[in-house]
């Protein structure tokens, strides 16, 4: 009798376990999961506990994520962790100041051998192939370790490359969908026509989600290219004027200008200047095909599952825009607001 399988059906709900869940990208990702249904634990370490963090700790358990404690760069606590609670996938978004650490899960994940897939902490583009000035360099240098020792011991991988997360891509901040677009004027990186893709973080947790007990999915690189959102700056410049009702002054920021920027090498800016230099000038997320069956095009493994489209991003921009510009005693600063409906677009 022969069955046939969905492709997704290989390894059924397997437990989750989540590093970095209360990090900007790991927050996104811990939810889809638990949506996802999945059994999911979190692994959180322990600090002094900023408000923000209990707040999204709370959050996730009240959701139904299971707390765990520890530190990833502790192996025989992982490998405990790992066997204790029958972790058949560990997703880890550790921000860049760590990436180091994955070292020794990977490790831990090796000595029990029973997790069918590992998600190192990617989430940005391919970093095989882009080649940023330094600082971004060095960050890079750190993830493609992280990959060569995965491969190096045989442990199941997928390298999620997901783009940029939608949102005005300051060359100054790690995490810029938290800001609003600019309201003052536009900085434009060169001559503004290089294209980027931009993903809701919602879909980047959404479809990390879709990959982990994927069959096709497995030891391959899971590219985010949606074609509706890919977008130069000059164009995301025109969507925010179009949502704020208003144009703007447009200021060239040149490659040598965001080369000084890195070049002062001030942690964090100079890193996401770096990026910004190699996204907006030399077009790494576009300048290359995904021939290569290593690489997987999101689009294509999921052509039943829409994108959140950028339109649709910017319009909760302008309505953040209109909550935060309304004052204390409840009027409002007279700034533009969006007064026509919003339009629900998805892209597949
Ligand atoms: P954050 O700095 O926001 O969060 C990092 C998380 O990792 C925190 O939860 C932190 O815990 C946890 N962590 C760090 N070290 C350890 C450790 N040794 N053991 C256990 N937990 C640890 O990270 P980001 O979300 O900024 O970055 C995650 C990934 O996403 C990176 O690879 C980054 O390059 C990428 N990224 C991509 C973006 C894009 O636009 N595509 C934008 C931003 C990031 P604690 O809460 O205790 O600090």
């Amino acid at each position: 009798m022969t069955v046939s399988v969905s492709p997704s059906a290989s390894i059924a709900k397997g437990r989750v376990l989540i590093v970095g869940a209360t990090g900007f990208i790991g927050q996104f990702v811990a939810e889809a999961s638990l949506d996802s249904g999945r059994p999911t634990y979190i692994l959180v370490r322990s600090s002094n506990g900023c408000g923000s963090k209990a707040t999204a700790i709370k959050a996730l358990q009240d959701k139904g994520a299971l707390i765990l404690h520890g530190l990833i760069n502790d192996t025989k606590l992982m490998e405990k962790i790992l066997r204790d609670h029958e972790i058949e996938i560990v997703i880890s978004a550790v921000g860049g100041e760590n990436l180091a650490d994955q070292l020794s899960l990977v490790e831990a994940i090796k000595a029990v051998d029973t997790v069918k897939r590992f998600l190192p902490s990617e989430f940005g583009h391919d970093v095989d192939r882009a080649n940023p000035v330094e600082p971004g360099l060095s960050m890079y240098v750190e993830k493609r370790k992280v990959r060569r020792l995965i491969e190096d011991l045989g442990v199941p991988y997928t390298y999620i490359c997901c783009n940029s997360i939608a949102s005005w891509p300051y060359h100054d901040n790690t995490h810029p969908s938290q800001l609003l677009p600019p309201l003052d004027q536009f900085q434009i990186y060169g001559d503004g026509s290089v294209k980027a893709y931009f993903v809701a973080g919602n879909d980047i947790g959404k479809f990390t989600m879709k990959t982990v007990d994927d069959i096709r999915t497995l030891n391959k690189s899971v590219h985010f290219r949606p074609s509706c959102n890919l977008y130069s700056i000059n164009e995301l410049a025109s969507l925010w004027e179009m949502k704020i009702g208003r144009t703007l002054p447009r200021v060239t920021v040149t490659e040598n200008d965001l080369l000084a920027a890195a070049a002062e090498n001030r942690l964090p800016q100079s890193v996401v200047a770096s990026f910004t230099h190699d996204i907006f000038i030399k077009g790494c997320q576009v300048n290359f095909s995904l021939d290569d069956a290593h690489d997987l095009d999101v689009g294509n493994l999921y052509p039943d599952v829409s994108f959140r489209n950028l339109d649709e991003c910017f319009n909760d921009f302008a309505i953040r825009m209109g909550n935060e510009l309304v004052t204390e005693d409840g009027n409002s600063s007279g700034n533009p607001v969006v007064d026509q409906p919003l339009a629900i677009i998805t892209c597949a």
